[in-house]
């Protein structure tokens, strides 16, 4: 089996051909905080598409919704955040440097402790296991207290308490919030779901480990509204649904996921119960999507502090508050799965190729258009714009040598490269060469199916 990658080499590879960018750069960056660049964009975008056509559009009874960043603050409060969405935040007294505290106790203990577990026994923990500043290495910590991750911000000129707003930091309250409308609008009968991609915010005290996890982000999550007695088949569905997806879908290595089981004083305060897929990131494994049965604690929590009806009416005319699946998934941290997944290092006549195997649906570019020397860009560069007409991504690369040119789309995954050279011209021929096998075949121009190129391949 290959040795794992590290996250240097990883971040290296995405910075130095545009997948992603340090964010501020110019101004010496924002810690923990990454643009995605003309690769990153576009592959961000195929995999929102591919996420939505696989559990949106091709999966019935099932609807999406684009809501707000920003809510009345009264959701958050009737949601738990504003209690509850918080670390435990401790600081070394020496150096000045912060850390959370249930983070510190794993990392330097095997003491087991819980979302729940109270500050107090934390401090414990540490003052007994004697847990040194992993920083300075000296033992003076203040006390923990907890810290809240919702972004603050403020609405209009008036800046009093009023007036107080908060970043999201999920996505799925937006679809609670709207349960009434989306359910009056569509006519659907329950079990139906309802999914949702954009942006959240978490003020997180440790951000780290490239674009794992970060203060802001993409989720894509979907509330699926069931009834009680269907919360353990819905479960199941989506674990069977989500597999499907990491495997057969995105094509993701198997021996990289895990699920993880939690236990009920491990889970957050809304769910009954709560599983997470891991990946075996370059750091270690960790949650990469998260699945939880949160049963009717959302709708009733907004009906209890809105005061408005959150009940479904059946066809047998029963009145009950539905359950909810909730599938929970960072955009950012699935994209970051896949790209760990797809590099590859192979030794090809005593010289390191670097290729990324992307899935043809995930690559950025589908094919490049490379003629052989400056002298054939007239006849290569209609054959780009004539792939470009047919609305398939395509790059054009004329500097360097062909090999070089060749390394370049291997290392950012283009699938094939269509070679135009001397005889082009004369046989309307060209050569198309297999980024994962280096085969190349000739073909002629109107023999070419952009749709199906792997069939030159079998
Ligand atoms: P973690 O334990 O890693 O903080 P969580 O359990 O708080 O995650 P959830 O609230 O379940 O995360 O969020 C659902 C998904 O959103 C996670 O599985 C992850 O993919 C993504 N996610 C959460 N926090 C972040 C973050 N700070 N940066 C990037 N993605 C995140």
């Amino acid at each position: 089996m290959k040795e794992k990658i590290s996250q240097e080499i990883i971040v290296n590879h995405l910075k130095n051909y545009g997948f992603v960018f340090q964010n501020s750069e110019i101004y010496g960056g924002l810690a923990n905080a990454w643009d995605f660049g003309p690769l990153g964009a576009i592959i961000k975008n195929l995999l929102k598409n591919i996420w939505i056509n696989y559990f949106v559009t091709s999966t019935k009874n099932m609807f999406l919704i684009d809501t707000n960043i920003i809510l009345n603050s009264s959701v958050w409060d009737a949601s738990g955040h504003i209690n509850n969405f918080s670390d435990p935040l401790i600081d070394c007294k020496k150096c000045k440097n912060r850390f959370r505290a249930d983070k510190l106790i794993g990392e330097f203990t095997n003491e087991k402790i819980t979302e729940q577990t109270d500050i107090s026994i934390l401090e414990k923990i540490i003052n007994n296991n004697k847990i040194k500043c992993p920083n300075c290495k000296n033992i003076d910590w203040t006390n923990i207290r907890k810290f809240n991750l919702m972004f603050e911000t403020s609405i209009g000129v008036v800046d009093n308490n009023k007036n107080i707003v908060y970043l999201r930091p999920e996505t799925a309250q937006g679809i609670f919030i709207n349960f009434k409308n989306i359910q009056r609008t569509t006519r659907a009968k329950i079990p139906f779901g309802v999914a949702q991609i954009g942006k959240s915010f978490r003020n997180e005290i440790t951000p780290s480990n490239f674009i794992f996890r970060t203060r802001e982000f993409e989720q894509m999550e979907i509330e699926h509204f069931v009834e009680e007695s269907q919360e353990n088949m819905f479960f199941d569905y989506y674990i069977n649904k989500i597999q499907k997806f990491l495997f057969d879908v995105l094509k993701l290595k198997k021996e990289n996921i895990s699920i993880e089981n939690y236990s009920k004083d491990e889970i957050a305060h809304y769910s009954k119960k709560t599983i997470d897929f891991f990946y075996d990131f370059p750091h270690g494994k960790s949650e990469l999507w998260g699945l939880a049965n949160r049963g009717s604690y959302d709708l009733m929590q907004h009906e209890s502090f809105s005061k408005k009806d959150m009940h479904y009416l059946d066809s047998n005319n029963n009145k009950f508050i539905p359950s909810v699946i909730e599938p929970s998934v960072g955009l950012e941290r699935l994209l970051y799965a896949i790209l760990i997944d797809a590099y590859d290092e192979e030794q090809v006549n005593n010289e390191t190729r670097v290729v990324m195997r992307l899935d043809e649906k995930l690559a950025p570019y589908k094919i490049a258009v490379l003629p052989l020397t400056n002298k054939l860009e007239d006849f290569a560069s209609k054959i780009y714009q004539s792939i470009l007409n047919k609305g398939v991504s395509c790059t054009y690369d004329t500097s360097g040598s062909i090999g070089k040119r060749y390394r370049r789309q291997d290392a950012i995954g283009t699938p094939y490269c269509l070679t135009v050279d001397f005889d082009s011209q004369k046989d309307m021929s060209v050569t198309i060469r297999n980024r994962d096998s280096m085969e190349q075949v000739r073909v002629n121009i109107k023999d070419i199916n952009l749709l199906n190129l792997s069939k030159l391949f079998k």
